[in-house]
């Protein structure tokens, strides 16, 4: 994607040659007309796939999970990092690494959100060890119900998560693949849109 491309090459910055920081658009500020064109574009590459529900992880997914879902018209579920008081009704957990903040986190969903026979749709903003992604396909085969696809907005290829995800036999769609940071400078994976 062209505008994703561009707005990551121009906003972007990259910290210690691993971490792109992008929250002039993505992780902090959010930016509404780049998000509709995410959505519209994950869409496009997943409308064959009946998708029902789209399950993301909170926070940063959850806007691209919106946008994306108003093309598909099908709920959002977030998983939540940190279980509320108030989330005392039935879950499913699992835990995930969390590349960026070096912590485990305790990842869980109500299980009246995600019932069995769901299709659905994983959705996150990065894609590196693919601990995140994986994390929820584990709530979503907990609850009984298929992953679909897994859309990413940005992947770092050069990290192992998209080869994770596809050793398991998941459908990848990333919309913007990251083949280096070469002194803090971002390399696209090449001939791609
Ligand atoms: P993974 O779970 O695939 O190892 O890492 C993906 C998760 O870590 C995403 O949910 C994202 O929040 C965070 N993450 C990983 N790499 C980056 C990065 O380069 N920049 C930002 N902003 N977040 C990242």
């Amino acid at each position: 994607m062209r505008l994703l491309k561009e707005k990551i090459t121009n906003e972007g910055i990259v910290l210690n040659n691993s971490i792109l920081k992008v929250d002039a658009f993505l992780n902090h500020q959010i930016d509404p007309d780049l998000m509709m064109e995410l959505g519209r574009e994950f869409h496009k590459r997943f409308a064959a796939q009946n998708v029902t529900k789209i399950l993301t992880i909170e926070s940063s997914g959850i806007a691209v999970a919106l946008t994306t879902a108003l093309f598909f018209h099908v709920p959002v579920v977030f998983a939540r990092k940190q279980k509320p008081s108030t989330m005392n009704e039935n879950s499913y957990n699992t835990k995930v690494f969390s590349f960026t903040k070096n912590v485990t986190n305790n990842v869980s969903v109500l299980k009246k959100f995600l019932p069995p026979g769901e299709k659905v749709l994983i959705l996150d903003d990065f894609l590196a060890n693919g601990e995140a992604a994986m994390g929820l396909a584990d709530l979503a085969t907990q609850a009984g119900s298929t992953v679909v696809g897994i859309g990413i907005v940005i992947e770092k290829s050069f990290q192992p998560g998209r080869k994770r995800l596809i050793d398991a036999g998941f459908q990848v769609e990333s919309l913007a693949r990251i083949k280096a940071f070469e002194n803090d400078q971002i390399v696209f994976v090449e001939n791609e849109e």
